[in-house]
């Protein structure tokens, strides 16, 4: 052991980081366990495409801590760091760096050169965010991580997708999706979770003109440029529909929206002229409004069903009109319904979302909405065009609202495995159990995935397509495209473009040529549980753990994959936890300036403030307000610990301590209760650890530094550590100190590594670990002794209110108190009998009663009350009141009413004080009262004054900077003290009274005495 001094968190991490690296600590924690059971953890792996923000710094130190835990349990924990490194996140920040804006010009530059550069920055960004995660204090496997963008890892992605073929569950389909018109690529669906934002879109209600009769239907779009694309309306069969005489004109709208629609159009009188049910509507034919305007749409005006009215079970009656412009190729719901009707699929817009025919040909579609509106007010069929602000999706990635379009995409079809998806949910445990529902219900909802991207930095689809036949076939591996490629083409290197040049033989003699896509990215996340170890076969994760959005992503993506390839769930508990916020609970972001950036918070307290900040300052599945002061309460918690280690050491070191067993035998109650307490906090420890509640662990860890140990223990012991060198009180109270520090950095290490390394290897002796992490956090079940830490607690919440009694009657704690009363039941009696010397000397008081204090019990007659009752008698009745005995009418009357002298007396005619003696201060705990005696005599009052004196002299050491044994010699002026009180003086400030000439240090002071009066002295000091 060496001395301790302060301490600055940050540097301690440094030097602590230093020690691991330097002497391979995490190495040989692995080696350590090497044999045992296995733990595999899956990282869920961050996107490289930046710096860490406060977010993923908790994610990490969430899986940091309870990695930390198991390892200490023994453990051989598989824990590789995984990183996501595809995707368009990357291949917009490199069109950003080439200062491009679009597919084209990435075509222009070379695809090559465009994924050299992707590749360059995923490596650069998974570099520098690793650094960040080490700076936070986090173990994992960094060397050995596992990244999608290698050749292994990709070909398991071809693996994967061609046993989804075999099983018929790989598609191609056209089908509506939702696209990103700046990327020029599909979404998927669970890519468009949570990216809604509110938007204003234009709310336009058109008159569609009948052809056989001369009425309208009237339909409502907020996206008027796909009335370029209508081919049908859709009604509710089941609906009401009313033909209206509005000015002349006929109107079909359905019944219940009526109302609002003639609102929006202005209309005031109008007539019904029938109603008819939706139908009856079905086949009737209509001239789209843009017919002119697009020439296909006249093509395909002849066909059968196209524009016409068609029905549909979707149509609700939320918004519009109850009759729905239908554009098969721009619609889920249009396209279902479509395709019943057997009308064609048209889309008139290319991958940049601009018409490809048409009056506005080469028109982004959303710039021609105006020019529509326009269009339809100068036929006469505008109805009404206003604007609504209405919940949109917008890409993930570069923000641009989304189009729905139909397109040729590849699916897997979810769909017919949902079921078992949904049953193999039901076997995880999840945390909190209520994300299983969560869970579950996202997978309700879920459609089958479109997989295929048309971009280039991604896994490509081994799917190749014969140019002749149109056969495709799907490829497993790489091994497989070696057997069948008829051109030599060097496969180091799975991406494009150099996959795109490997053409096969099909069976039919033509030639097969891949399909240019790309897999989406969260295809590479969801391989991550059997990928990440170049697996072919499903091992469960025993643990993952990601924030909210991830339960319909990753925890999603993954189990679809593993499903489909292992129809089982990859993972066995899943810890769901929150999102950052700012201290007003606003998101962090650039814009709003509000952003935490855990590097700065690591500069400035040291990664395990920060740490232990994030999993104590709410439970993890809530979202985290970051407040900057509550990370300051942690350092002045870790503070409070290092003093109190600080404290410890230095009296050992300075009594030459060696820890010996032996000293168990001479442990006194509060040894034994800190040690109990102690183990308790392991045990409890343990349990949050092992669910893991966090909040539970490190809420029950502050409460044992700051209550247990700080504010009680040290100070019960404080005297002991003055003793003489060989004291056995003193040594055995070093023995428990020793013991619990030992045991609390195990206890705090998962959560606290640095400091729980740090304070340990100061303690460690030869015999010892080389670190902490070697070490589980352990239970001597034989030191828990329930009793006394309930009976200590008793006897702290009686000290705690003799300081409050104390606080309020404005009497010191130096000056002794005579006697307390206490007053409680049989449990407070047993503790105050066997602990009342804790009491005496923590609260200085001289003598300690059981019992109630008897207080005077006034009788107020109500004289109200009693002159409604006895009217003239009220003199007599109170009379006869003032002879009773107080207490005893109380508690009569909390019965019944009362006889006295004949007169009936009620409660309500009386009111009863309890006055207590004045020299007397009643103080309430949470299992009774402590009556303080507040007289005070010459003998205590010396007493009193003896220990300003003392705590005066001591202040001064402290300021003359005097080391704790150095003597002194000091004279007081105005003051004079017996001989038995002198005595104690020089004992506790090390020093001998002397009538010293010259001083170091002379000080006036003013001393107020708890009986008001006033004492001027001087007090001076001189060294020896
Ligand atoms: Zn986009
Ligand atoms: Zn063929």
């Amino acid at each position: 052991m060496e001395r301790v001094k302060q301490v600055n968190f940050r540097e301690l991490d440094k030097e602590i980081k230093k020690f691991w690296e330097n002497n391979r600590i995490y190495e040989k924690v692995k080696e350590k366990n090497k044999e045992n059971k296995e733990f595999y953890f899956v990282d869920g792996p961050p996107y490289c495409s930046g710096a860490i923000h406060l977010g993923t710094a908790w994610n990490k130190i969430i899986k940091d801590t309870y990695l930390r835990f198991k390892r200490m349990q023994g453990f051989n924990v598989l824990d590789k760091a995984g990183w996501d490194m595809h995707g368009l996140p990357i291949e917009v920040k490199v069109e950003q760096e080439f200062g491009i804006k679009s597919k084209k010009e990435i075509e222009k530059i070379g695809v090559d050169k465009f994924i050299e550069k992707c590749k360059e920055f995923a490596l650069k960004h998974k570099e520098i965010m690793e650094n960040q995660f080490k700076n936070l204090g986090v173990w994992l496997d960094w060397d050995n991580a596992y990244m999608p963008i290698t050749k292994e890892y990709m070909e398991i992605g071809w693996w994967t997708l061609k046993r989804a073929h075999e099983k018929g569950l790989l598609v191609k389909d056209l089908r509506v999706v939702y696209w990103c018109p700046r990327c020029e690529t599909a979404l998927a669906e669970h890519e468009v979770r949570g990216e809604y934002k509110e938007v204003y879109d234009p709310s336009v209600y058109v008159k569609f003109k009948l052809k056989e009769e001369n009425a309208y239907l009237i339909i409502w779009t907020t996206t008027p440029w796909t009335l370029m694309a209508n081919l049908a309306v859709t009604v509710h069969p089941d609906y009401v529909y009313v033909y209206v005489d509005v000015g002349g004109e006929t109107w079909i709208v359905a019944e219940k929206l009526l109302e609002d629609v003639l609102k929006k159009a202005k209309v005031e009188s109008y007539k019904i002229i029938k109603k008819v049910k939706g139908r009856e509507l079905e086949g009737l034919k209509y001239e789209p409004p843009l017919l002119e305007e697009n020439e296909k749409l006249r093509e395909l005006h002849n066909l059968e069903n196209v524009h016409t009215v068609i029905l549909g079970e979707h149509v609700t009656l939320e918004s519009g009109t109850g009759l729905v412009h239908t554009a098969p190729g721009h619609g889920e719901e249009d396209y279902e319904v479509a395709k019943k009707y057997n009308i064609p699929i048209y889309s008139p817009i290319d991958d940049q979302g601009k018409y490809t025919e048409g009056k506005w040909k080469g028109w982004f579609v959303k710039d021609a909405d105006n020019e529509i509106i326009e269009t339809l007010r100068n036929k006469g069929l505008l109805v009404h065009a206003g604007r609504i602000k209405h919940s949109y999706p917008h890409c993930w990635r570069c923000k641009t609202p989304l189009l729905f379009r139909a397109t040729e995409q590849w699916f897997l079809k979810i769909s017919e495995i949902k079921e078992n998806i949904i049953d193999q949910a039901k076997t995880v445990e999840w945390i909190p159990e209520w994300v299983e529902q969560r869970y579950i219900n996202g997978v309700k909802y879920v459609g089958d995935w479109n997989i295929s991207r048309q971009r280039y930095w991604g896994i490509p689809l081994p799917i190749w397509v014969c140019e002749k036949c149109k056969k495709y076939v799907v490829i497993g591996s790489v091994e497989e495209l070696k057997e069948r490629m008829i051109n030599n083409i060097e496969l180091d290197d799975l991406h494009k473009p150099t996959v795109d040049k490997v053409i096969l033989r099909c069976e039919c003699g033509g030639e097969m040529r891949r399909v240019p896509d790309v897999l989406d990215v969260w295809f590479d996340s969801g391989l991550a549980p059997y990928a990440s170890i170049g697996s072919k076969t499903l091992k469960k994760a025993d643990f993952i753990t990601e924030g909210h959005d991830q339960v319909t992503k990753w925890f999603y993506s993954q189990h679809a994959l593993s499903a489909i390839v292992f129809n089982d769930i990859p993972y066995k508990k899943c810890l769901m936890h929150g999102f950052t916020l700012d201290e007003h609970g606003e998101k962090m972001s650039k814009s709003l300036g509000n952003i935490v950036n855990p590097d700065d918070v690591v500069e400035k307290y040291g990664a395990d403030i920060l740490r232990f900040y994030l999993l104590s300052a709410n439970k993890v599945w809530e979202d985290l307000k970051f407040v900057w002061s509550e990370v300051e309460d942690v350092l002045s918690l870790f503070n409070t610990l290092w003093n109190a280690y600080m404290f410890s050491v230095n009296y050992m070191v300075l009594d030459n301590f060696k820890p010996n067993e032996e000293y168990f035998k001479h442990l006194k109650d509060e040894d034994k209760w800190i040690i109990s307490r102690v183990n308790s906090l392991a045990k409890k420890a343990i349990e949050s650890l092992e669910i893991p509640h966090f909040h539970t662990y490190t809420w029950a860890i502050k409460d044992f530094i700051l209550n247990d140990l700080s504010r009680w223990y040290i100070r019960l012991i404080r005297e002991r550590t003055w003793k003489e060198k060989e004291d056995i009180d003193k040594l055995s109270a070093y023995q428990t100190l020793y013991y619990v520090l030992l045991k609390l950095c195990k206890i705090i290490a998962p959560v606290a590594p640095h400091i729980g390394e740090a304070i340990y290897q100061n303690l460690k002796t030869e015999d010892m670990e080389e670190s902490i992490f070697m070490y589980s956090i352990d239970v001597d079940e034989h030191f828990i002794n329930e009793e006394l830490e309930k009976e200590m607690e008793i006897v702290r919440d009686i000290v705690d209110s003799i300081y409050r009694g104390r606080d309020r009657i404005k009497y010191s704690l130096r000056y002794p108190l005579k006697e307390i009363i206490i007053a409680g039941g049989e449990e407070v009696k047993r503790a105050v009998e066997k602990y009342g010397y804790i009491i005496k000397e923590q609260g200085n008081i001289k003598e300690i009663k059981f019992g109630e204090v008897e207080g005077k019990y006034i009788v107020k007659p109500n004289y109200r009350e009693l002159g409604k009752r006895y009217k003239s008698e009220v003199p007599k009745v109170v009379e006869a009141l003032m002879k009773v005995d107080g207490k005893e009418l109380m508690e009569k009357l909390k019965e019944s009413s009362v006889i006295i002298d004949g007169y009936e007396i009620k409660p309500e005619y009386v009111s009863i004080k309890v006055e207590i003696p004045d020299n007397i201060a009643g103080v309430e705990f949470s299992k009774g009262t402590v009556f303080i005696n507040t007289e005070i005599d010459e003998e205590l009052l010396k007493e009193g004054l003896m220990r300003e004196v003392i705590r005066r002299i001591q202040a001064m050491r402290k300021e003359l900077d005097l080391d704790i044994e150095e003597r002194i010699k000091f004279k007081i002026e105005g003051l004079e003290f017996e001989d038995k009180y002198t005595k104690i003086i020089e004992k506790e400030v090390r020093g001998e009274l002397s009538d010293i000439e010259s001083s170091d240090y002379s000080k006036d002071w003013e001393i107020k005495t708890p009986t008001g009066e006033k004492y001027k002295i001087r007090i001076h000091i001189k060294r020896i």
